[in-house]
C-alpha cells in the first residue's frame, strides 16, 4: 500500500484538470486531428513530404517533450502560430456529457484547466462541452514559458497565479507522468485511465492516488450527486428508435 494516498475528495478545494483526453474521452480521437495538422504544418514549414514530416514530428516529441518545443528550438518556429494552426480542429466528434456538466456545476471548489495546449483551444473546447461556466482559470503552455508538463514551470505558475495551496488541490490527468510533479508538490492526484499506451507510462506508483474511468461519475460521486438522477437528453436517437416512438 502506498505511504501517501492523497486527500479524501471532500477536503479538496481546488480541482485542476488537464484538457485533452481528460475533459473529453480519448475515444473522440480529437488528438488524431491535432496530430495530422502538426504533420501538415511541419511539411509546409520545413518543405518536406508528409512522410518526412512525420519522422521529424516523432523525433521532436521524443527528444524535446513536445513537437512544438522541437520546432521552437531547432527551427525557430513561432509557437503561437503553430498552436493556432494545429488546434483548428472539428469538434463535431465530441458531444457534451450531461453527467460531467452537472457534476462540475455541483462540485464545491474552484476548477482550473492546466493544459499543454493554448488558452484559445481550451476556451473553444470548454464552450463546446458546455462546461465553461464551471471554470475560473486556464493555465496554458504560454503561461508555462512553453515548457510542457511534466516540467515544473506550469505547475508553479498555476499555484502562484491562483494562490492554490497544493495540499488542498487535486489534479486530474490522462498522462500519468504529468502527475509525478503534482504529487511531489503535495497535490492529490487522479489518473484518467484510458486506452492510449503512452499515457499509461508511469501510471504505477505512490504519485497516483485515484484512478478514474469516467470523469463525470467520479466528480458526481465527489459532489454527492447520483449520476442516475441526472437527466440525459436524447441527443442522437437512432432511426430505429425514432420509428418505434
Ligand atoms: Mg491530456
Amino acid at each position: 500500500m502506498p505511504p501517501h494516498r492523497g486527500r479524501p475528495l471532500h477536503e479538496i478545494e481546488t480541482w485542476i484538470f488537464d484538457l485533452d483526453n481528460t475533459l473529453y474521452p480519448a475515444s473522440c480521437r480529437l488528438f488524431d486531428q491535432i496530430h495530422d495538422r502538426m504533420q501538415r504544418f511541419i511539411a509546409e514549414r520545413l518543405n518536406l513530404s508528409l512522410e518526412e514530416a512525420l519522422v521529424v514530428q516523432k523525433r521532436y516529441f521524443r527528444e524535446h517533450g513536445t513537437t512544438m518545443r522541437g520546432l521552437m528550438t531547432v527551427d525557430k518556429v513561432d509557437p503561437h502560430e503553430f498552436l493556432a494552426y494545429v488546434h483548428e480542429v472539428d469538434l463535431a466528434c465530441m458531444p457534451p456529457d450531461p453527467v460531467l456538466t452537472a457534476a462540475l456545476a455541483a462540485l464545491p471548489g474552484r476548477k482550473i484547466v492546466h493544459t499543454n495546449g493554448s488558452v484559445r483551444h481550451a476556451e473553444r473546447l470548454l464552450a463546446h462541452l458546455e462546461i465553461a461556466n464551471s471554470f475560473c482559470g486556464i493555465v496554458d503552455i504560454a503561461d508555462a514559458g512553453f515548457e510542457p508538463k511534466p516540467a515544473l514551470a506550469g505547475y508553479r505558475e498555476l499555484l502562484r497565479r491562483h494562490t492554490v495551496r497544493p495540499q488542498t488541490a487535486l489534479m486530474i490527468e490522462d498522462m500519468a507522468k504529468n502527475l509525478v510533479p503534482a504529487a511531489a508538490l503535495g497535490m492529490t492526484t487522479a489518473w484518467m485511465r484510458g486506452t492510449i499506451d503512452w499515457a499509461a507510462a508511469a501510471s504505477e506508483g505512490d504519485h497516483i492516488h485515484y484512478v478514474v474511468d469516467k470523469l463525470g461519475h467520479f466528480l458526481a460521486e465527489a459532489a454527492s450527486l447520483d449520476p442516475a438522477v441526472i437527466e440525459i437528453p436524447d441527443q442522437c436517437p437512432s432511426p430505429i428508435r425514432s420509428a418505434r416512438s
